[in-house]
């Protein structure tokens, strides 16, 4: 019966010493780029490539920015400069990160109205324009989810509406290749962003 007790804590020891080296290991650079990059570094600071492979995201890795939302406009289409996608539900709608990380700004900007930045861990930045009014602030920590602002139409908008912004390393790309926004759904893909001229080509495999 004792050593059967012992055995048990020893597992238990193992296990924390286990998670303890899981969780140090995610905040190491230069191991894998998947999950590891600081929500403020620039993911290519020691790479030209970078990967996210959201085949392993779980339902808690990520939120649907706006719930029950449709696509108004796409990123690009008919307006060569649109870097996002517009998203519509229906006026004071949450807007919720997309993943978890840390709010870079949170206030005005010309064009975008009330506008929320969120840097990713995973190296991604995401956008969240035209709000009525912004909830999260500069420096605020968020989890997938999380209330950022509530869907409006400042800035350069002329109707209610969410445009949502996904970038890397300070590129716009369309958020249809990481969303299924007719089904409100992450796609679960591997998405390569490479970085050549300045430039940076993102791709994604399923
Ligand atoms: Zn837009």
């Amino acid at each position: 019966m004792k050593t059967k007790h012992l055995s048990l804590i020893v597992a238990a020891t193992m296990t924390l010493l286990v998670a303890s080296c899981f969780t140090s290991r995610q905040g190491t650079k230069g191991g894998k780029k998947d999950q590891t990059v600081m929500a403020t570094e620039d993911p290519f600071a020691n790479t030209n490539e970078v990967t996210i492979n959201f085949k392993k995201y779980k339902d808690k890795d990520w939120h649907y920015p706006l719930e029950g939302a449709k696509v108004i406009s796409p990123y690009g289409g008919k307006r060569p400069n649109h870097k996002g996608t517009d998203l519509k539900t229906k006026a004071k709608d949450k807007v919720r990160a997309a993943f978890k990380g840390v709010v870079t700004f949170s206030g005005e900007k010309s064009g975008y109205g009330n506008v929320v930045y969120v840097s990713h861990p995973n190296g991604l930045e995401t956008r969240y324009a035209h709000n009525v009014k912004n909830i999260a602030k500069k420096g605020d920590k968020v989890k997938p989810g999380d209330v950022l602002a509530l869907e409006g139409r400042t800035g350069n908008a002329t109707t209610e509406h969410v445009h949502f912004e996904t970038r890397i390393g300070g590129q716009a790309f369309d958020s249809e290749l990481i969303f299924d926004h007719k089904k409100n759904t992450l796609r679960h893909v591997k998405l390569t962003a490479k970085k050549s001229n300045g430039s940076v080509d993102v791709s994604v495999k399923k």
